[in-house]
């Protein structure tokens, strides 16, 4: 996914505000990283360039 996307994805869950972390990244585009909520505590995993928020990972449990 773009970086610019980080202005238009909010979390599913609150509507809040996500935090990205990057773990590898191509011309601009985050290849593989995750996309975090502190409100809700839940990873949203970023694979292939595209961000999954079918496959939440929730830290509270
Ligand atoms: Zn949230």
């Amino acid at each position: 996914m773009k970086r610019q996307m980080m202005d238009i994805l909010v979390c599913p869950e609150c509507k809040g505000q996500l935090v990205i972390t990057v773990i590898s990244e191509a011309q601009g585009d985050i290849i593989t990283g995750s996309l975090s909520c502190g409100t809700c505590e839940i990873d949203f995993p970023i694979a292939n360039s595209v961000p999954n928020f079918m496959n939440a990972s929730d830290k509270r449990n």
